[in-house]
């Protein structure tokens, strides 16, 4: 990406903390099997005043249209399913995706046996980025959402300890197993209660930021 607007947009790359994180945790495997993936390289407008949804721009590598983040978002249910990247609906290319070095072994090893997959999804996709809402629906995450999340992503990584610790040649002893089973319910929590913190303070933002907007309207 030579030629962006470097004053409106700050680039996100895998050198991010937010990216390198993708990368490393073990635990962010679970999202791209269901297909909740990162692409590549991000693009966030510098203005602050809007939340982090709303400020995410994704180029197109292959075109070099500049998508808003809206596009693959939760409220058009596109925000998972994409195993293989991000769908363009200029070009009709695909995005290419962060990879987790967890789920990057996974579907490498499952790749022999995944021939037909990829044309077929790419087939499916330009029916899903029909008619788009593209205005931010600002919703908070509920405490519910915030518990399920910690226990989706604790459960995992206990089940990944489990097998590290397997495959390290430990015995598997009761206690082990609880010990394990305690510090991944923690840290499922701590994880997961931080994620809705973060995610909650954006929404706030954008809610805000279309309240101002609108009183400046009003007046
Ligand atoms: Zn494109």
């Amino acid at each position: 990406m030579k030629n962006y607007d470097k004053e409106k947009y700050k680039i996100w790359n895998w050198k991010h903390p937010m990216m390198l994180h993708w990368i490393i945790n073990p635990g962010v495997a679970v999202s791209e099997f269901v297909g909740v993936v990162t692409p590549k390289v991000l693009f966030i407008e510098k203005d602050n005043s809007k939340g982090l949804a709303e400020r995410t721009y994704i180029p197109c590598p292959h075109c070099d249209t500049i998508h808003s983040g809206l596009k693959w978002s939760k409220q058009n249910n596109t925000h998972n399913k994409n195993w293989y990247g991000y769908h363009c609906d200029n070009c009709q290319e695909t995005i290419p995706p962060l990879r987790n070095w967890f789920s990057a072994l996974v579907f490498g090893a499952l790749k022999p046996f995944n021939n037909n997959n990829r044309e077929r999804w790419k087939a499916a996709q330009p029916a899903r980025f029909e008619n788009l809402n593209m205005t931010f629906e600002a919703k908070k995450i509920t405490i519910k959402k915030g518990l399920k999340i910690s226990l989706f992503f604790g459960g995992f990584m206990f089940v990944f300890m489990t097998l590290y610790y397997w495959l390290l040649g430990e015995s598997l002893s009761t206690n082990l197993i609880i010990m394990n089973a305690v510090l991944w319910l923690i840290g499922g929590l701590c994880f997961g209660f931080i994620m809705r913190a973060f995610a909650n303070r954006q929404i706030e933002k954008s809610i805000k930021s279309r309240q101002g907007g609108k009183l400046e309207a009003d007046s």
